[in-house]
């Protein structure tokens, strides 16, 4: 059975163990995913959030998910996109590797991830498609946990993508 798979809909709706968040480096909270996972969570995911002081792009942090039907939230700060040139596909490719370094050590067994970076920070989402896939399989080609990984796609558009990127890989 493969450890991948595409769900279509609202991150926030999802029972894993951790949603990832598509934050920004303040940690407090914006627009887009972001706005929806505080939204959901409650205060007291801002709370926890303004304790950690920050996050820089690339890498990522765990909190609780308070209100959320995820036992967890892992925070990562993807890059705002230049000219695919400036660094953007390596920091890209950081963010699912952090966020899934902090659920395999918290011993996390479903993780869910967004487009990181594909909305206001403009990243296009073909490019950025290939570079979590190529990410998320290299850290499942090494690792047993996390045992599940889901893309979670907002938008028949996204989740079309993810389906032809994939069975590329396969
Ligand atoms: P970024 O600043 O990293 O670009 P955005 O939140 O603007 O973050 O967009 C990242 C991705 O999250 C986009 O593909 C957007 O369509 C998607 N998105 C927005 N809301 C949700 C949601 N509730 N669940 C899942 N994905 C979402």
């Amino acid at each position: 059975m493969s450890r991948l798979s595409i769900v279509e809909g609202d991150i926030t709706r999802l029972q894993v163990d951790a949603i990832v968040n598509a934050a920004n480096s303040s940690l407090l909270g914006g627009g887009g995913v972001d706005g929806a996972i505080h939204r959901a969570a409650g205060p007291g995911l801002l709370a926890e959030c303004r304790r950690l002081g920050g996050c820089p792009t690339g890498e990522a942090r765990l909190t609780g998910g308070y209100s959320l039907p995820a036992r967890h939230v892992i925070h990562t700060v993807g890059p705002v996109y230049k000219d695919g040139e400036s660094g953007e596909p390596e920091l890209l490719r950081s963010c699912y590797r952090e966020s899934l370094r902090l659920a395999s050590e918290a011993g996390l067994e479903s993780v869910a991830f967004p487009c990181i970076s594909t909305g206001v920070y403009g990243y296009p989402k073909s490019a950025a498609c290939q570079e979590a896939i190529t990410a998320v399989n290299q850290w499942l080609s090494a690792h047993a946990l996390p045992r599940s990984i889901i893309f979670c796609c907002y938008g028949s558009h996204d989740a079309g993508l993810y389906r032809m990127q994939l069975t590329r890989f396969a």
